[in-house]
């Protein structure tokens, strides 16, 4: 008798704590500093471990929805330090992994999931990714041996499941596959990749990793924002370029909107060229002495390739 009232003093302790939890991260949403969502982070990586050690399905749950929500806040500010420090790709990476928790909160916690702002990382992180030049990626094939469940280590085959849903929290943990055996068959490249951290990176003589991509459009937003509370919307659509940029194409060449058609039988007759076009609303008004628009791909001549401030 003694210990179960014990266990239970213990998890109700453990309950509170977690609530608290939950208190200062909400409050936290509002303040953009680095080392407050570490501290947060640890505290709630603390609790989770210590709720699954207790056994109590309902605070490891909570534990666990807590420390993932305070990592996607933590990781969603360095996104933003990395995108100031054009640290892009890393960012890049970080974003995949917010994305993937956020998705994971949703399938276990839907009536919590605005609690802790994780609508507004959802938004930003996703109009961040749309800034990004990526367009072709790599994606493995493989072979597995053999699966054991995360959770009960059974041995799944097609036949034989032992009811533990993947994405799906249990006693504070998440389900998934752990695969065995594991056969690398080829590696395709795709536009839209299952890993988004696939990119590809072109090589110089020497065999060095380099980066060839123009990050002009995440630089034009992130110079523009002053903090990581600062939202903004991004959205690619289609807008006439003046003529002038095209002085070097004649009307028999093709049309630089890229139709096929000759440029004097498409866009010549036009009020422009259609080319794609980044339309981005920031929330607040970005700093004057920054231009508003940008036209990137483009040198003063009309050629690709450069770019052009206006
Ligand atoms: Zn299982
Ligand atoms: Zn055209």
């Amino acid at each position: 008798m003694a210990d179960r009232t014990n266990s239970g003093a213990r998890h109700l302790n453990e309950q509170t704590a977690l609530f608290e939890l939950q208190e200062q991260i909400a409050a936290a949403t509002t303040e953009p500093d680095k080392e407050t969502w570490q501290r947060l982070l640890n505290n709630a990586q603390g609790l989770h471990q210590a709720a699954i050690a207790s056994g109590d399905e309902e605070s490891a749950n909570l534990g666990w929805f807590l420390a993932e929500a305070t990592s996607c806040w933590g990781g969603y500010i360095s996104v933003f330090k990395d995108l100031q420090h054009g640290l892009y790709y890393k960012a890049w990476c970080e974003m995949e992994r917010i994305e993937i928790s956020l998705m994971n909160i949703k399938n276990n916690v839907s009536g919590d999931y605005d609690k802790l702002g994780l609508s507004f990382l959802n938004s930003q992180t996703q109009a961040f990714q749309v800034l990004f030049p990526y367009t072709v990626f790599f994606s493995p094939e493989i072979i597995v041996g053999y699966e054991l469940c995360s959770i009960c280590r059974t041995r799944i085959n097609p036949w034989r499941s032992c009811g533990h849903e993947i994405g799906r929290i249990y006693g504070g943990r998440l389900c998934c596959r752990l695969a065995h055996d594991i056969e690398l068959v080829s590696i395709s490249i795709v536009r839209k990749p299952v890993q988004k951290y696939s990119v590809g990176f072109s090589k110089d003589d020497d065999g060095n990793t380099i980066d060839q991509h123009d990050y002009a459009t995440v630089k034009f937003v992130i110079d523009r924002l002053n903090s990581p509370l600062d939202q903004f919307s991004a959205e690619w659509i289609k807008a006439y370029h003046p003529h002038e940029l095209f002085a070097h194409v004649s009307e028999r060449d093709a049309c630089p909107c890229e139709s096929g058609i000759a440029y004097g039988e498409c866009c010549r007759e036009r009020p422009g060229v259609i080319r794609p076009h980044l339309q981005v609303l920031f929330e607040k008004e970005p700093p004057a002495d920054l231009p508003t628009v940008q036209l990137a791909g483009y040198d003063g001549y009309g050629r690709v390739g450069g770019k052009l401030q206006f």
